[in-house]
């Protein structure tokens, strides 16, 4: 019998003077970017910790920026013909009156509206074109750490096995360890107060509930609560979503993280808006499946991303609260970004590549952190606070649409 613990580490690693890009974690960044690499002829290996990325997630919104960045892919067709276009949204109050609307884009911006669907869609859509692209993706390698020795980089994983590359990327999502050996003394994730949940509906429960528009968002404002509804994914038996984030002095912890998923039920959800009205009610009585609570987070600022040959992007880098909708966006703007310096650089140049990474991305991507934690603010009012915020918002809504163009309009070129 082989003791798992005796077994010597099946050997990942490659010579030394390896040109691998070795990249930790095959979500949204990581195989965004393994495509980009593979499209620039560089090589790269994907070490994804989980056995498995199917199927994780609930929904979220791919903005016209990270459409944008898709579609030098030739991804955007693919994704847009399984989610839903969104090209308003329209906001009510508690009761379900209309406080305005707004069209999501500036007449004539360029490219593709917004496009709801399930994260799950956009995760297997990157990892199995990268799979068909010949990208290395290799799953259940959950890293442990790295030594960085000047002349290229030794990823550690969990199962003793280790790979030698010329640059590590941290694609490791919000709690990243990349980060935490990069950033020893980094700052962790700051959780903002809202843990987020929501269900997936049939899609015919939308027009039911009297939300009719397919191509437009309702964002309902109660008084300390919120809920969006939105048409997602094409399927008609579960293609409606709706989204909530409910307030919380602290986040769910991992001990309590069961019983909280099961007690935040439907019926605390309604309790939260205080009955909410008819229309919501509906919504949520057409659930078919839960997603399970989310604690949101995001980081503002490091005081790096790259040292040496090692670097951040998407999520491990600059989480983002999902209120802007601009998380997988801000990933896969790294990810074309980071792919494009270094298809432009010799190897030998290439850690300073990383650092022109950083400094190509860190403005934009920190203002879009501080956007979208400021709209989240919007979701935390107390009585008094909503009514005068949903007063506000009816008086803006009619005099100027907020004018989001420095969002959305950014383009990368490849
Ligand atoms: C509730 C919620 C709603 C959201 N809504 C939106 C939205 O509407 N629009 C939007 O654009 N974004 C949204 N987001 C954010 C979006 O999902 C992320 O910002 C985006 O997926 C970032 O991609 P990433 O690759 O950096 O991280 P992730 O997608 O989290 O990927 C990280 C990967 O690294 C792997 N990993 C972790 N640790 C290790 C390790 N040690 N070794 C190897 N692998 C490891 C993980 O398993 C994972 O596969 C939302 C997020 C939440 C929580």
């Amino acid at each position: 019998m082989t003791n798992p613990q005796m077994t010597s580490p099946e050997t990942t690693a490659s010579a030394p003077e390896s040109r691998d890009i070795l990249i930790i974690g095959g979500g949204i960044a990581g195989c965004a970017l393994a495509l980009f690499l593979a499209k620039a002829g560089l090589p790269a290996r994907v070490f994804e910790a989980y056995p498995d990325v199917r199927g994780i997630g609930g929904g979220l919104q791919i903005a016209p920026n990270g459409l944008a960045v898709l579609d030098q892919l030739g991804l955007a067709d693919a994704l847009a013909a399984r989610g839903t276009a969104c090209e308003r949204s329209s906001f009510r109050d508690r009761h379900g009156r209309s406080l305005g609307g707004m069209a999501n884009r500036r007449p004539g911006s360029p490219g593709r509206p917004a496009v709801m669907l399930a994260r799950a869609t956009l995760q297997e859509l990157l990892h199995d074109t990268g799979i068909a692209r010949g990208v290395r993706i290799e799953h259940g390698k959950r890293l442990a750490g790295f030594e960085d020795d000047g002349d290229g980089v030794t990823a550690r994983f969990e199962d003793g096995t280790t790979a030698r590359g010329a640059l590590l990327v941290g694609a490791d999502g919000l709690h990243s360890r990349v980060r935490r050996i990069l950033l020893p003394d980094g700052p962790e994730p700051t959780y903002t107060g809202l843990t987020g949940t929501g269900g997936w509906t049939p899609r015919a429960a939308f027009a039911k509930a009297g939300l009719t528009d397919p191509g437009a968002m309702t964002l309902f404002f109660g008084a300390g609560a919120f809920i969006g509804c939105t048409l997602a994914e094409r399927d008609e038996a579960s293609g409606g979503m709706w989204w909530t984030s409910l307030a919380r002095d602290r986040p769910l912890d991992a001990r309590n993280r069961g019983e909280a998923a099961e007690s935040i039920g439907l019926d605390q959800i309604i309790a939260a808006g205080d009955g909410w009205n008819p229309m919501v009610r509906q919504i949520l009585g057409a659930t078919t499946e839960m997603i399970a609570p989310v604690d949101i987070f995001d980081i503002a600022s490091l005081p790096r991303w790259c040292q040496g040959r090692a670097v951040l992007v998407g999520d491990a880098a600059h989480a983002v609260a999902p209120h802007s909708g601009q998380g997988a966006s801000m990933a896969l703007e790294d990810a074309i970004t980071l792919a494009r310096l270094l298809r432009d650089g010799r190897p030998a140049e290439w850690p300073g590549r990383l650092a022109a990474f950083e400094h190509e991305r860190r403005d934009r991507v920190e203002r879009i952190v501080a956007f979208s934690r400021k709209i989240g603010a919007l979701k935390r009012r107390g009585p008094f606070g909503t009514w005068l915020q949903n007063n506000l918002m009816r008086l803006f809504l009619s005099l100027r649409a907020p004018d989001f163009s420095w969002v959305q309009d950014h383009r990368i070129v490849w």
